[in-house]
């Protein structure tokens, strides 16, 4: 799991929010305080595979 706001890597546990139908883990209370203030801007990076071949960043 990774935290989708500062991109450490936190196991499951207690700060989860469920956005989506998708679950989203933090590695503290202030990383989940920020994605619930703007969860587009956050769950807009999901991690893993992107798919989108048209983002690149070169
Ligand atoms: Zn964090």
């Amino acid at each position: 799991m990774m935290d989708p706001v500062c991109g450490k890597e936190v196991e499951q546990g207690k700060y989860m929010v469920s956005y989506k139908k998708r679950r989203y883990y933090f590695c503290g209370i202030t990383c989940e305080t920020m994605f619930k203030r703007k969860p587009d801007e956050f769950a807009a990076s999901p991690p893993g595979p992107n798919e989108n071949a048209g983002a690149k960043l070169h």
